[in-house]
């Protein structure tokens, strides 16, 4: 008998089973709405010119792979530092804050959970109903019980507050809380500066653990816009934790540069805990890799490089907006049995579209356009080419 006989099959990821579909599918005008990726204009995934031309003067400079210290890049370090709090922040200065670069967003948050499962052991951890599917899975997997706490209300396209902020007061004392700091996944609608006051001195009561996960920084608002939440905690005293990617800001998915960061009390704490950080790092990968954070830290510390990336960066914000502007009108223009207005007001790449599942099946099989079953679609995906066929679609549907 072979030692793998009774392995059993693990439940395939609903996304990317639907990419396979979508692959699969022979109609020329199909269209994926369900990933989770940013598109451009003409379809494709970008290759930011900075980037390009950081990588450019990498391979130029023939630079040898020697092991990164096991914390990463520290000009990286620094930079995601200045990105995060503003580079005139006093956590900077107090040498308060830990950061280690991460294997992306989900590497950071994976550190952080196992960390804290050491440090809180009996805690619990709360995300948003809904919320990126991952959390749950990652902070399980770390061993910690997840709970969900009301965040999306359907009938107002927006957020629950009075659900939000009795849940928080409901979790057992010192629970750990995830949060999106801004581009709310899966479903576009973010709190506003009073929510998250709000939700803070709930926090800070109960003494509850803030984590904030900061994917999509830069398509908001703005780089500084999106970092809100970020500083107003940075200035709340609290210590917390923050998990930050630059796969989509960056368009570098597959390179894996994120990084996790640790606000502390003062600097001598800041030395303990960064200690341990690199306690998990080191048990589990060693240390990260070379290509993407050298990339990321090459533009953001070269002033030529980094207004390109801003640029570009703007670019793929407006675009979004945009898009979700021009849906919301075709969507009106086509006699869509319900107002879309709300599509306009979200942020990010996401949008709860309010389609149903059976509405979400019948755009699949009878037009070719593939969105995930909550009604979750990628408006990053859509451009000026798909979107009538998209939208003409949806009014048929509905
Ligand atoms: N957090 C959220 C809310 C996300 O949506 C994502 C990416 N889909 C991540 C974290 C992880 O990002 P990364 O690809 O950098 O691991």
């Amino acid at each position: 008998m072979s030692l793998f006989s009774a392995v059993e099959m693990a439940p395939r990821d609903p996304i990317l089973g639907l990419n396979e579909a979508f692959n699969a599918d022979t109609r020329t005008t199909k269209v994926n709405l369900g990933v989770g990726v940013y598109y451009n204009e003409e379809g494709r995934i970008p290759l930011l010119r900075a980037v390009a031309e950081a990588e450019k003067a990498r391979i130029a400079a023939h630079a040898p792979r020697g092991y990164l210290p096991i914390e990463g890049i520290a000009a990286y370090d620094q930079a995601v530092q200045n990105l995060l709090f503003g580079a005139d922040s006093a956590l900077i200065t107090d040498s308060r804050v830990v950061t280690a670069q991460a294997l992306g967003g989900t590497g950071a948050l994976k550190i952080g959970a196992d960390f804290l499962k050491r440090l809180l052991p009996d805690s619990v951890v709360a995300i948003s109903d809904p919320s990126w599917e991952n959390h749950r899975a990652l902070f399980e997997s770390a061993g910690f019980p997840v709970h969900n706490y009301r965040y999306y209300d359907a009938t107002t396209n927006g957020v629950n507050r009075a659900g939000l902020l009795e849940d928080l007061k409901a979790l057992p004392p010192r629970s750990i809380v995830v949060l999106h700091a801004c581009c709310h996944n899966p479903t576009g609608v973010d709190l506003e500066l009073d929510d998250w006051k709000a939700i803070l001195e709930v926090l800070r009561e109960r003494e509850h653990v803030p984590f904030l996960d900061i994917a999509y920084q830069g398509f908001g608002d703005g780089i500084d816009q999106d970092a809100s939440a970020v500083r107003l905690f940075a200035q709340s005293g609290l210590q917390f934790f923050v998990s930050s990617s630059f796969s989509k800001s960056f368009s570098l998915y597959g390179e894996r540069v994120g990084a996790l960061s640790i606000v502390t009390a003062s600097k001598e704490e800041a030395g303990r805990v960064l200690s341990q950080i690199k306690r998990v790092i080191r048990t589990n990968y060693s240390n990260p890799p070379t290509h993407g954070a050298t990339v990321v830290a090459s533009v953001l510390n070269s002033p030529e490089l980094r207004a390109m990336w801003e640029a570009e960066l703007a670019e793929m914000r407006d675009r979004i907006r945009a898009m979700r502007l021009a849906m919301v009108e075709q969507l009106a223009s086509q006699g869509a049995a319900r107002d879309f207005s709300f599509v306009a007001r979200q942020r990010g790449m996401f949008s709860y579209s309010g389609l149903s599942a059976e509405q979400v099946e019948r755009l699949k099989n009878e037009f070719g356009i593939y969105a995930v079953g909550t009604g979750r679609i990628c408006v990053a995906a859509l451009n000026t080419r798909n979107l009538a066929a998209v939208t003409s679609a949806i009014a048929q549907v509905l």
